[in-house]
């Protein structure tokens, strides 16, 4: 089946989808990107993943280049073009083409915009969720600003593939404190002994997940508490569960972390619970 992506105004075969080598983008990670999932076909808290693309736009001091709604368009038309069912969308948006120079370009460039789609094996997925992922800790050496949805990833890259190499399916990153920030590319939570969930709190450390801000609402509906707050690795090790959660796994259990076994080395009722809950409270556009 073909693929399609949209690059600056033009849907275009994938094979021919380019940027040029002097984006911003490629040059300096000068570029905010979102992730929706994709569920029969209709993006998931659509609304809240462009209300937070506004606010890293913003942040990065890059206006949007084109209408909430239009962007909307786009991102649901790369969706129907590439048949996704289940799956995810992907939007980038950098300060666009200009010699390379760290000063923003004057006069200003045209942003470059490309929305890419892809299907997930949804199968494996929920394989995956039935027995729970390994994940190791390591330094957080990231940036002040990771609450930025940058395409700057680097440090997330070398830390899921170092995760991957002591056969984990996360890092879970710590920062000099020793409090768990998050995932390579997920949030990190635990359930306490007495069953009170934990999750960072979202300040400049964290990436501010959708899925986390959405699962809040199931946990209420479920009579549970959740704590915003550092937790520290040994706190991790002696929690009675632990998950992650980001838009393309909801809900991830958590079964080993550094070779320790959690809870019972199954995954947790509660976040079984919460990943079987999860879309009842997210919004399917
Ligand atoms: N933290 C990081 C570093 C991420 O890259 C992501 C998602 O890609 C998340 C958290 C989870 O965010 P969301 O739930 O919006 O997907």
């Amino acid at each position: 089946m073909s693929r399609y992506a949209y690059v600056n105004g033009r849907y275009l075969p994938f094979r021919d989808a380019k940027v040029h080598v002097e984006d911003r983008g490629y040059q300096f990670a000068d570029a905010v990107y979102e992730v929706c999932e994709v569920r029969a076909g209709r993006l998931v808290d659509e609304r809240r993943h462009l209300d937070r693309l506004e606010r890293s736009l913003a942040a990065i001091r890059l206006r949007p280049p084109m209408s909430r709604s239009a962007l909307g368009m786009v991102l649901r038309e790369v969706v129907a073009r590439n048949r996704i069912r289940f799956g995810l969308v992907y939007l980038q948006i950098s300060r666009g083409v200009a010699r390379r120079d760290l000063a923003f370009p004057t006069p200003e460039a045209a942003p470059s915009i490309v929305v890419t789609a892809r299907a997930l094996n949804r199968t494996r997925i929920e394989a995956r969720a039935a027995t729970g992922i390994a994940v190791v800790s390591m330094p957080d050496n990231r940036w002040g600003r990771v609450d930025i949805k940058t395409v700057g990833l680097l440090p997330n890259a070398l830390a899921r593939q170092a995760a991957l190499e002591q056969g984990a399916h996360e890092a879970w990153l710590v920062d000099s404190s020793g409090a768990v920030t998050e995932g390579a590319s997920a949030n990190a939570w635990i359930v306490t002994r007495d069953g009170k969930l934990v999750t960072r709190h979202a300040d400049h450390a964290i990436l501010g997940g959708i899925t986390r801000g959405v699962l809040f609402d199931a946990v209420k509906a479920q009579g549970l508490t959740v704590e915003q707050r550092p937790f520290a690795l040994d706190e991790a090790y002696a929690a009675r569960e632990a998950f992650i959660t980001s838009a393309t796994q909801t809900v991830m259990p958590v079964v080993r972390i550094d070779g320790r076994t959690i809870g019972n080395g199954k995954p947790g009722p509660i976040a079984t619970t919460l990943r079987r809950e999860f879309h009842r409270f997210a919004e399917a556009g």
